[in-house]
């Protein structure tokens, strides 16, 4: 009964202090908010060597198609300075018309209005006409490596196939029905050791200071842009995000120098042609005479960061309309199809099905004091419906 309602849904929600790695009872009140409505509830806990055991969800009602995902995550960050909250993180308190507590809009909030979207739609309608699944982790907010990956392999493995997927993450920079996520830029990590001969300040010729040479390197990956922009995405760009040298002395010249980079590229590269841009960029960098008259070519490694991220672009026009049409139907406002913001879960659920994403305003995400406005968890509730009988209702035509 108290399903249908995503307050209550929350409140519950955010008393589980689930920071990641810690399960914290949330799944545990997931379940026993799904169960009642009919959905087989399974638990798959994830492991890996060296890294902390990973509990997940997995729920499923209906056995026929078609079948629509639900995916999320209900682990939060930690709450930093807990003294400077207002109201306790984990309390669920609501006060001015908004509920407090970590988790509230990423994203224990879009998963509370998902299962009350669901819990109105078998009280009203019975249930869905095909199959509904939640598909939630424990680690996003950490390693992601025994999270939503893991999960889509172990459910894949017993033969689960989804037809489209609804991430709840917080979508909506300012207010709800701003912004759908149809895709995400790739995101790739490097760091750049930078080798010179360490000498005498006043005796330059006879050493090869290392910081010229990560300047040099850090210039060529920052200029020119690496593109423009392409039709639905904003263009690439690389951040140099620490130049290291740990040198403390003014009159030595120093021998290393590393730089640490990150780029966020668009659907004009893959995130290999970018990482070979990138070298071919520090290589030119590094054989440049103008930048090292009379010296010999610069001496670099480059060490990439473990996994990079693919960039996608949903092209789903049935799973697009019903979302988009439902967001417009309930605020009024035509949300923008965006690329824009960091990666998330999505880019793993891409490999299985089409996937769009939506939920609440994202301004106090991992912030303290995060909250979110009552109203719009009733909102987001009734758009959570409406995109449900427009999918189910479209996928039966
Ligand atoms: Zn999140």
């Amino acid at each position: 009964m108290t399903s249908a309602d995503p307050i209550a849904n929350l409140a519950m929600l955010i008393r589980c202090p689930s920071v990641t790695p810690a399960e914290g009872g949330a799944l545990t009140a997931l379940a026993a908010m799904l169960a009642p409505l009919g959905f087989t509830v399974e638990r798959m806990t994830a492991r890996e060597p060296g890294m902390p055991d990973i509990e997940n969800l997995y729920a499923r009602i209906g056995t026929g198609g078609p079948h629509l995902m639900f995916a999320g995550h209900t682990d939060v960050v930690p709450v930093g300075n807990e003294a400077a909250w207002t109201h306790a993180p984990f309390g669920a308190e609501v006060a001015g018309g908004e509920m407090f507590g970590r988790g509230a809009v990423d994203m224990k909030g879009g998963i509370a209005c998902f299962v009350a979207a669901v819990a109105r739609q078998i009280a009203k309608n019975g249930p869905p006409k095909g199959s509904l699944s939640f598909l939630i982790t424990g680690d996003e907010e950490g390693p992601a490596v025994n999270g939503t990956i893991k999960l889509l392999q172990w459910a894949a493995e017993r033969g689960e196939r989804w037809d489209a997927c609804l991430v709840g993450e917080p979508t909506n920079p300012d207010q709800l029905g701003d912004m759908i996520k149809i895709g995400r830029r790739g995101s790739v990590s490097g760091t750049i050791t930078v080798h010179g001969v360490q000498g005498h300040a006043a005796y330059p010729h006879l050493a090869d200071n290392a910081v010229r040479g990560v300047i040099a390197l850090t210039d060529a990956l920052m200029h020119p842009p690496f593109d423009a922009g392409t039709e639905n995405f904003q263009p690439s760009n690389l951040e140099v995000t620490t130049i290291d040298v740990g040198n403390p002395a003014t009159n030595v010249v120093p021998a290393q120098a590393i730089a640490r980079f990150n780029i966020r590229f668009n659907d004009s590269w893959t995130a290999e042609t970018v990482m070979a841009e990138i070298v071919r960029r520090l290589d030119a960098a590094a054989r440049d005479e103008r930048l090292r008259p009379g010296r010999p070519p610069l001496r670099y490694d480059i060490a990439w960061a473990e996994r990079p991220s693919h960039v996608f672009l949903t092209r789903n026009d049935r799973l697009i309309a019903s979302l988009s049409g439902a967001v417009e139907a309930v605020t009024g406002r035509a949300p923008k199809l965006s690329t824009t913001g960091g990666t998330s879960d999505a880019r793993f659920i891409k490999d299985y099905c089409p996937v769009v994403e939506f939920g609440l305003v994202g301004q106090t995400m991992h912030m303290v004091d995060e909250r979110v406005a009552i109203a719009d968890l009733e909102t987001l509730t009734v758009i959570y419906e409406t995109f449900l009988q427009r999918w189910f209702g479209d996928a039966r035509a």
